[in-house]
């Protein structure tokens, strides 16, 4: 029986990636090393990590005023990096509260300075993105950092705020990072952990706009600064280079695909179909505002949690795994990223119509 993998992160991974990356692992491209063993600085490698880059590039249309660099410690590296590098002492750092990840974002930066949120849906359970138009901003802020899809809260930005243009708009895509198109000019830093959307775990992908990597303070150390990923290729240091060579993979096979308009159109298709049975259900419920429902991670409630939990178990008996929601919330969550092929919705979709013929 096939498994469809529906897990928040680490999640599942294109089936024609996985099975090169075997053939890969023992014998790269004829060197009789596998992948994993290859020296850093040799040229194949050096090939690999280079071709990840022209990727992301290509892929999201991502100008030379920007740096791409593959950074380890994942996205929530990143909570301390951002404000280690770009809240000058003094400044204040704009945060929109949406989520699990946002709070966690907001906790690191208050140790380095004055934050401001800007919103927050955490009164309603963050179960929208809070209007944009009610949001209070600091004028001359030292960036406003987003959330662009809260993975345990299944909610996501249909439109990114607007910011004058001596505010960089930061944004956290670890879940729905290349899921769709964005314009990477409305950004100064986009950030993400490769483990839902690129990749495996183990390296963080960050899009910078380079003037951003010129006022770092010296006290940083040269490991958290960007400027170190910026001027040495993401490789001061021994990168995660078998995490590297993932998300190559798993961008060629984006590019493979058609691209990102291609691969918006597939998930926005995964999405309806799984938002249009919610929408129709007495059973299935969305606690999510409609105006904020993620295409990323959709979640539902059941009417009771002892039916939530014995969907879990029967879907699992059907192939259907990692559908338990996250253990802060509980109910049910299906994420359905890049991988998930629309058949594995539709395996989903089924198996919830005759789960409510029986237990409805
Ligand atoms: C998973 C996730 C993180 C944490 O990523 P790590 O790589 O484990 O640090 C941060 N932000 C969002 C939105 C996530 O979904």
């Amino acid at each position: 029986m096939k498994v469809y993998n529906f897990s928040a992160g680490p999640a599942m991974l294109p089936e024609e990636v996985m099975l090169r990356a075997q053939k890969e692992f023992c014998d790269y491209d004829g060197s009789d090393c596998g992948i994993m063993e290859l020296s850093h600085r040799g040229s194949q490698f050096s090939k690999v990590i280079e071709t990840a880059e022209e990727n992301v590039r290509e892929l999201m249309n991502v100008s030379n005023d920007y740096s791409v660099c593959f950074i380890q410690g994942g996205a929530s590296m990143q909570f301390c990096m951002i404000p280690m590098n770009l809240l000058p002492a003094g400044g204040v750092a704009d945060y929109a509260d949406t989520g699990t990840w946002s709070a966690k974002a907001i906790k690191e930066a208050k140790r380095f300075g004055q934050v401001n949120i800007v919103g927050s849906s955490k009164e309603s359970n963050y179960d929208r993105i809070p209007v944009i138009r009610h949001w209070k901003p600091t004028p001359d802020a030292a960036y406003l950092h987003i959330t662009s899809n809260n993975t345990v809260a299944g909610t996501q930005y249909h439109a990114f705020p607007p910011v004058p243009e001596s505010v960089p708009l930061i944004a956290d895509m670890s879940s729905d990072f290349m899921s769709r198109v964005v314009n990477v000019d409305d950004f100064g830093l986009i950030y993400g952990g490769a483990q839902k959307n690129l990749g495996p775990s183990g390296v963080a992908l960050v899009i910078i706009r380079n003037d951003l990597t010129t006022r770092i303070p010296d006290s940083i150390p040269t490991m958290l600064r960007y400027d170190t990923y910026v001027n040495n290729g993401s490789m001061f240091n021994t990168p995660p280079t078998f995490a590297v060579y993932m998300l190559k993979l798993v961008t060629d096979w984006l590019k493979e695909k058609g691209g990102l308009q291609v691969i918006e159109e597939i998930n926005d298709a995964k999405s309806d179909a799984l938002y249009n049975l919610l929408n129709t259900s007495d059973f299935y419920r969305s606690p999510v505002d409609p105006g904020s429902r993620s295409r990323m991670n959709v979640v539902f409630r059941l009417p009771s949690e002892e039916l939530e939990a014995k969907f879990v178990k029967d879907a699992a008996a059907n192939g259907m795994i990692g559908l338990k929601g996250h253990r802060s919330v509980g109910g049910i969550r299906a994420s359905i990223y890049n991988a998930m092929p629309l058949a594995g919705v539709e395996q989903l979709i089924d198996f919830m119509i005759n789960f409510e013929k029986k237990n409805g």
